[in-house]
């Protein structure tokens, strides 16, 4: 499995920490997770794309929008593995932007755009890595 769609927390996140403590997540960030948590997995977009007609081997806009929540929430501890392997020949760089996997989402969710924000971030990684750590250390 390429995308690993479950939470990896951090290290240090286990039961000697107080009850009390919380990951602090900007509106901004639950607006993003709230709307990509809502995709139902159908796989219409999957099928709609042309570039997986092309390229079996291509994540594909509904893995790499799994990949982005992942990503995008503070409580994960491995964006910068993630990053890397969305970031690899088969993921992100491959999308051509043709957006039929908007057009086919019946929960009108964006992909492309979730593509987007892996390829900017696939380019800086490690900082955006060591920001992650840097928060969650914050907590
Ligand atoms: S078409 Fe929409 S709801 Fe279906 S898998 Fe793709 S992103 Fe998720």
């Amino acid at each position: 499995m390429r995308v690993k769609p479950w939470l990896i927390p951090p290290p240090s996140y286990d039961d000697s920490l107080p009850a009390d403590s919380e990951f602090r997540v900007l509106p901004e960030e639950v607006a993003a997770l709230n709307a990509a948590e809502t995709c139902i997995m159908c796989g219409a977009c999957y099928s709609a794309c042309q570039v997986v007609a092309m390229n079996k081997q291509y994540i594909g806009p509904h893995a790499l929008l799994k990949a982005f929540l992942r990503v995008l929430d503070p409580r994960d501890s491995a964006p910068a593995e993630r990053l890397e392997i969305v970031g690899g020949d088969d993921g992100v760089f491959r999308c051509h932007t043709i957006f039929n996997c908007i057009d086919a989402c019946p929960k009108g969710l964006n992909p492309t755009q979730a593509i987007e924000t892996l390829r900017k971030l696939a380019q800086k990684r490690q900082a955006f890595e060591a920001a992650r750590v840097e928060r969650q250390q914050s907590l």
